[in-house]
């Protein structure tokens, strides 16, 4: 194991230990009742311990133990730092992990570089002059890009995210988890994801920018989240039509892929601006500095892709678009890393 690792583990075991002892913030989220199960701590259940937290920093702000204390107890930065290397240590596949541990250098150079690939190759795929000169019409997208390109590119980013994913799942599985999952603990789980309970700080909310109570991160992240599933829904739906119904883009403005479309890019905007905005000011002390470069670079990938898709849809009819289109596709291919 690296050194850093180590030092890691070892500060997210001495800060679990203390609280063990302590128990004050049972309340607050999942991390506490989970850690009164065990008297000591392996490196699987610190593991899972440090994937539970979400991160709301009500128990840094509780703590009579965080710093200045001797004590120096702050687990959501203890807790961030380990989940980054347990992001590394179950990524699939293996060499590409070390691109976590500079993540937002790595996010900011692909989708730079992806973007420039997708202009260069509609650029010399398609009759000269297409970038610069309006389509429109039945299938005016797919002039730019052609369909095949389009679909075909998408698929296999989609299937590398899925496949990465469901490897990464089952590896964390196979370190932390236990013999028996029941349907119960699914349904509470997946209904905890998409309330984010978790982001509730035991009922008042997070602790967002300071020690002062707010829902504004959950809101945030709530609008981010639909906001991307609207837009998968969004193309989802225009696959049907293009594909089985034989109906091509573009699609009328009160059309389900566009009203789907525009409340997901509205979506990912609001939560986006407003997750960036948070990071601006919220008070630094608990967070994990070393990670902000990464966080803020998955934000910026969004923010681009949801900002050019508006862009291409409202400026679809005028020479803009296949420009607006082609930066919408790039960060849509570039890998990202949580
Ligand atoms: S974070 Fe502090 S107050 Fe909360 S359980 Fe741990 S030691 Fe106790
Ligand atoms: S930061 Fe929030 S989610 Fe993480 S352990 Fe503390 S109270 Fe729980």
């Amino acid at each position: 194991m690296h050194e850093t690792d180590a030092a890691i583990l070892t500060e997210a075991n001495r800060v679990m230990e203390i609280c063990n002892a302590c128990r004050y913030c049972e309340g607050y989220c999942a991390v506490f009742p989970a850690m009164t199960l065990h008297r000591s701590f392996a490196e699987a259940d610190l593991n899972h311990l440090a994937n539970l937290c979400h991160n709301c920093k009500a128990c840094y702000y509780a703590c009579q133990y965080a710093p200045p204390h001797p004590f120096g107890v702050n687990v959501p930065q203890a807790f961030a730092l380990l989940r980054d290397e347990t992001y590394r240590r179950y990524a699939w596949p293996a060499p590409l992990a070390r691109l976590f541990e500079r993540n937002g250098t790595v996010v900011s150079l692909v989708t730079a570089l992806v973007v420039t690939a997708v202009l260069l190759l509609t650029a010399g795929l398609t009759a000269p002059g297409t970038l610069v000169h309006a389509a429109v019409g039945a299938r005016a997208f797919y002039r730019v890009i052609p369909w095949a390109v389009m679909a075909g590119v998408a698929t296999l980013a989609l299937g590398y995210a899925v496949l990465a994913m469901t490897i990464g799942a089952v590896r964390y599985w196979r370190q932390c988890g236990s013999a028996q999952v029941t349907t119960a603990a699914i349904l509470r789980g997946v209904h905890d994801a998409f309330t984010l309970r978790n982001l509730g700080g035991g009922g008042q909310g997070c602790n967002d920018k300071d020690e002062s109570f707010s829902t504004t991160r959950r809101l945030l992240h709530h609008a981010m989240a639909y906001g991307f599933l609207a837009c998968f829904a969004a193309t989802c739906t225009a696959a049907f039509a293009a594909d089985i119904l034989g109906w091509p883009a573009p699609y009328p403005w009160f059309s389900l892929p566009v009203i789907l479309g525009t409340l997901g890019g509205l979506g990912l905007l609001v939560g986006t601006s407003g997750l960036f905005g948070l990071k601006l000011v919220t008070d630094p002390t608990p967070l994990a500095r070393r990670l902000l470069g990464g966080d803020i670079a998955l934000l910026v990938l969004l923010w681009l892709t949801a900002a050019s898709g508006m862009l291409a849809l409202g400026w679809r009819q005028t020479s803009a678009m296949p420009l607006l289109l082609a930066i919408h596709l790039g960060p849509q291919e570039s890998p990202h890393f949580p």
